[in-house]
């Protein structure tokens, strides 16, 4: 690879490199320095990079100089872009909004629920057309068995977060849509990991495709990992102990697995005087947008979220990420880790972990092939769980692992 390749060697129009340089994009990262030019060529691919890495641009800038450069002024669906959420479809509506500013080339997120653009409004526009349409499957396909979307021109296929969708059991869903393009046509898919399933489902869609892996199931480098041993009972006094000296920090994401605990989060760092809103299912479309906005222009400094928000959804320069539980994906936990330090910063990650949580961080660790840094509880909050991730007989091997609750013990006394 080249040190110093810049956008201008895809030798895409000048009015697109324009828009890159109005979005500040000076120089391509690796995924977009090895998937465009296999894209330019017209060729199918499969391509895996960790998330944030910048695999939206890898495939939107070929795909909108095509687009642009057939100049006709057609507005028959060109491009279909399936995702496995909304707020992931209106990122990359918006990301075409941005590179293709000084360019005729349109895009259109579909997506339901909430109060988005309503049915009737996204039936419009798409019987108007529009040259990239990026959408959520369900909704998608609720639009195509009216039969008033024509798709007989669609020549590129993308399927963006493809481990996610297939996670979320889209599978059918991804191959009725594929059910209705022309056979003819580019497909690309985008994935931060390569499962098994994801090269079936590869084997399924693509021709011949060239292959990219950049991913290795790591967070990126420029993240610290730390980890309190904590009980469950002082997790939220332990947040706000965390959260006290970092007023400096002007974004910090807090994930938990569940809503119930986003909430009583929220209202712990409120009662203490932080800034806090929190995201879950719980809010309408519209509210969660609205929520994502004040943290992404750092009106609010805390975000507490459940995991729609660790895959895919781009904020910029989050200082501190706080694990209030392990995730029970390890996959998840990179996609959780890797809010921080997108892009070559430097950010913290804390993950808190409770006695009954050690064995999934454990096989955390051997994912991300490192051992993280293990604190104990600080006194003034309580008492510390001992670190022993695979207590079962047979001299502390490991294996065998049968009695799933056994970590969830507290010692006596602990009890409530
Ligand atoms: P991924 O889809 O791989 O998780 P994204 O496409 O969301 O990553 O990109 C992550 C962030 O990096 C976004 O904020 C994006 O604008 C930014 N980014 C991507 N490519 C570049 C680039 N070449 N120069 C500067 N910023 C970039
Ligand atoms: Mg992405």
């Amino acid at each position: 690879m080249e040190e110093n390749k810049t956008f201008e060697d895809f030798s895409f129009n000048e009015d697109l490199l324009d828009g890159l340089d109005a979005m500040g994009f000076q120089k391509p990262t690796p995924i977009q320095e090895e998937a465009i030019p296999v894209i330019l060529e017209g060729k199918d691919l499969i391509a895996c990079a960790q998330t944030g890495t910048g695999k939206t641009a890898a495939f939107l800038l070929p795909i909108l100089d095509k687009i642009y450069s057939q100049n006709d002024n057609e507005s028959t669906i060109n491009a279909v872009i399936i995702v496995p959420t909304r707020e992931l479809a209106l990122q990359i509506d918006q990301a075409v909004e941005g590179f293709a500013y000084f360019i005729n080339v349109s895009s259109l997120p579909i997506y339901g629920g909430g109060d988005g653009m309503s049915w009737e409004q996204q039936k419009k526009a798409l019987v108007e057309g529009v040259d990239i349409v990026v959408a959520t499957p369900g909704r998608f396909i609720s639009h195509l068995n009216m039969d008033y979307v024509d798709l007989s021109k669609v020549s590129h296929l993308i399927l963006d977060e493809a481990d996610r969708m297939l996670d979320m059991g889209f599978l059918d869903d991804i191959v009725k849509i594929i059910n209705y393009l022309p056979k003819e046509r580019q497909n690309l898919l985008f994935s931060a990991t390569m499962p098994p399933t994801i090269r079936t489902l590869a084997k399924k869609i693509l021709v011949n495709p060239e292959q990219i892996n950049l991913a290795i199931s790591k967070p990126a480098a420029g993240v610290l990992q730390a980890a309190y041993m904590v009980y469950d009972e002082n997790k939220i006094d332990l947040v706000c102990h965390l959260i006290k000296g970092k007023s400096s920090y002007p974004s910090i994401l807090i994930f938990s697995s569940t809503r119930k605990a986003v909430n009583s989060i929220v209202r712990a760092l409120r009662k203490n005087g932080f800034q806090a809103e929190g995201i879950s299912s719980d809010l309408e479309q519209k509210q969660r947008e609205t929520v994502l906005r004040e943290f992404k222009s750092r009106r609010v400094q805390i975000l507490v979220a459940t995991d729609i928000l660790s895959r895919g959804i781009d904020i910029k320069d989050i200082s501190l990420v706080i694990n209030f539980d392990v995730p029970s994906d390890a996959e998840d936990y990179v996609h959780r880790v890797g809010r921080t330090a997108r892009a070559a910063s430097t950010g913290v990650a804390v993950t808190f972990i409770s006695p009954k949580d050690q064995r999934r961080f454990y096989s955390i660790e051997q994912l991300i092939e490192m051992e993280v840094r293990k604190m104990p509880t600080p006194p003034e909050i309580g008492e510390s769980p001992k670190y022993n991730p695979g207590k079962k007989g047979k001299g502390g091997k490991r294996r065998n692992f049968r009695h799933k609750n056994r970590g969830n013990r507290k010692p006596r006394g602990k009890r409530k």
